[in-house]
């Protein structure tokens, strides 16, 4: 049932120009526990009590159209120096951002609401005007080129909303950190491992163990499997993971020397 996992090791870290690891081990038995829960429960409640609409948390959706979802578990050590264990759904679930019990996003989820209501509706009214326009005509092409420019804004914004930290005290906009160069893609730092290296950052958990596994319909490309495991992703992790990993082993040596 379970994939083989490459471990998060050898991540290059463009801030001190060294690579940085976490293994994977630690967390396993937590995230098949969380995935026992999920499949009995068949919701990703955590807490008995919550404010959201119940129904918005069941599973059952990630088995229809809108398909599978990876999830992540982080154990790590408090500064009481405490067992804790993190949770996190990569992007939103069903449209939240926060779901009580799984980690927030890395950015600031309200200011991320006014800047992308204001342009989607102005990229909405494009839309239907082209629409009713002829490909051919110069109009259309003026209105395309205004609404590719839009969205490319929107998105420079967005990116300017995602601050990313790391365990040596350091905070960088995720552009400067993004290691391979170029725009990052859409929904960089929204996955499970840079939300719960955040959170570990900002609540003083030295991590021990990461994991990430896929939950739900197989993606269109079938590369993605129910209940298994997987690597942190090429395209969006990988550049940022370094620089969210360094100071990581520094944290943990004080520890075992303390
Ligand atoms: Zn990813
Ligand atoms: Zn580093």
């Amino acid at each position: 049932m379970y994939t083989p996992v490459t471990p998060y090791t050898q991540v290059y870290c463009p801030s001190c120009s060294g690579y940085h690891g976490l293994g994977w081990q630690k967390a396993i038995p937590h995230a098949k526990r969380l995935m026992q829960r999920m499949a009995h429960r068949e919701t990703i409640q955590l807490f008995e009590t919550v404010s959201h609409d119940l129904d918005l948390l069941q599973t059952d959706w990630l088995f229809g159209d809108a398909r599978g979802k990876m999830f992540g578990v982080l154990v790590g050590q408090t500064d009481q120096g405490k067992e804790c264990v993190c949770y996190a759904f990569s992007g939103q679930y069903r449209g939240l951002w926060s779901v009580p019990g799984w980690v927030d996003p890395v950015f600031d989820t309200a200011a991320f609401e006014r800047m992308t209501r204001e342009t989607e509706r102005e990229i909405k009214t494009l839309t239907r005007q082209l629409a009713k326009l002829d490909p051919a005509d110069k109009l259309f092409r003026q209105i395309k080129q205004h609404r590719k420019h839009l969205s490319k804004t929107l998105m420079k914004e967005i990116h300017s909303l995602y601050e990313l930290r790391n365990f040596r005290g350091q905070c960088r906009p995720l552009m400067d950190v993004f290691s391979s160069g170029g725009i990052p893609p859409t929904g960089t730092g929204d996955c499970c491992a840079p939300k719960l290296i955040h959170h570990a950052v900002l609540n003083n958990i030295k991590p021990k163990g990461m994991v990430e596994f896929y939950w739900g319909r197989s993606n269109r490309s079938e590369t993605r499997q129910h209940g298994c495991f997987y690597p942190p992703c090429q395209e969006k992790c990988m550049p940022i993971l370094g620089f969210l990993f360094c100071g990581m082993e520094e944290k943990t040596e004080k520890n075992i020397y303390a």
